[in-house]
């Protein structure tokens, strides 16, 4: 069974062919570049380049999956930027309605942690999962490929939208948490004093709002003194406060379910101290730990297709009603 996957949540226009975990073809195109010289993804542009780019993206993953022709279509409808989401849920719908094929709704988050299948053969739930992106920061017990446990999520902003924001006021360009990642190549992190965030509303929720105020408010204030950051003890401060939230919650929460498997997902499991000290913590406990491949941490449409996969044989389909939407836990079904 051949999968036309297609996303389009956030500043990427991908498509994929996959089948089951197999990955055929997988096509991204970034906006990157248009969205840097402002800063942040625009989502009005983000929108008209996923329009002009969706058709030509989803040929080239058929081109070169070396197929005319593929069994289902699969698409991100949740969550995202609606206007974007959008872009991608109608071409898919179109297309799987033209052609007469089934449509196979997924959910972004879940096919972030699908991105894991494609490298790990062997990885099967029931498994721990930290789910780290821009706009998502959850501890879910993944308990089976399409059911979602959630015991902790943040309770305000996601990790990566702390490290972008950290990364943006300290002039570094977008996308943010991976500059900031690449400038904090220093080890000396007791010079500035940041807060080590506590949550009291759950034993593994995190928090993050407190954390990228106080950067903001400490470069505020240093500029108006007229004195400089040292950027690259800042960012590697900031990082380490933002890995010690989410490495302590998931050993707290494997030690207390009893997951001797963790897996992370997102966006942020690309972040190198996160991958780094987490390996050494996992392995120091007798836990298995997986990461995607760098390639599939970031958006891509083969994670949708792996993900789409599980879904139909769970027996989700969507018709001509399938709507996209902004937000949608991943427990939503
Ligand atoms: P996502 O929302 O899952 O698509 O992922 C995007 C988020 O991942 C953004 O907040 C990025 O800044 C963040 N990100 C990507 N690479 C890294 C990295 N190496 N370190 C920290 N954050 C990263
Ligand atoms: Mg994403």
């Amino acid at each position: 069974m051949k999968i036309l996957a297609i996303e389009s949540s956030c500043d990427e226009t991908a498509a994929a062919v996959t089948e089951g975990r197999e990955v055929l073809s997988n096509i991204v195109a970034t906006q990157i570049a248009e969205h840097k010289i402002y800063g942040g993804v625009v989502p009005e542009i983000a929108s008209r380049r996923h329009t002009e780019a969706i058709s030509a993206v989803a040929d080239e993953a058929l081109k070169a999956a070396n197929i005319g022709y593929n069994d289902i279509d699969a698409v991100t409808f949740a969550p995202g930027l609606i206007g974007a989401l959008l872009v991608g849920v109608n071409f898919a719908k179109g297309l799987a309605m033209a052609l007469n094929k089934p449509l196979i709704p997924v959910h972004h988050l879940r096919s972030h942690i699908a991105a894991n299948y494609i490298s790990h053969s062997e990885l099967k739930p029931p498994f721990l999962c930290l789910l780290v992106s821009g706009g998502n920061t959850v501890l879910a017990e993944v308990t089976d490929y399409t059911k979602f446990k959630i015991i902790g999520e943040t309770q305000d902003d996601a990790a990566g939208e702390c490290l972008d924001k950290a990364a943006r006021c300290l002039g570094l360009s977008y996308p943010g948490g991976v500059n900031l990642d690449k400038t904090a190549t220093v080890a000396d992190t007791g010079k500035y004093p940041l807060p080590h965030p506590h949550v009291s509303t759950g034993e593994f929720d995190f928090s993050f709002s407190g954390l990228k105020t106080a950067v903001m408010n400490l470069v505020n204030n240093t500029s108006q003194k007229g004195g400089e950051i040292d950027v690259p003890v800042l960012c590697a401060t900031v990082r380490q406060r933002v890995c010690d939230m989410l490495i302590s919650a998931t050993l707290a929460a494997a030690e207390k379910t009893g997951f001797k498997t963790i897996a992370v997902a997102g966006g942020v499991s690309a972040n190198s101290e996160l991958r780094a000290r987490l390996k050494a913590e996992c392995e120091k406990r007798g836990l298995t730990l997986y990461y995607p491949e760098l390639k599939y941490c970031g958006d891509n449409a083969a994670m949708v297709g792996v993900q789409a996969y599980y879904e139909f044989k769970d027996g989700n389909t969507a018709g001509a009603e399938l709507n996209a939407a902004a937000t949608m836990p991943i427990n939503y079904r």
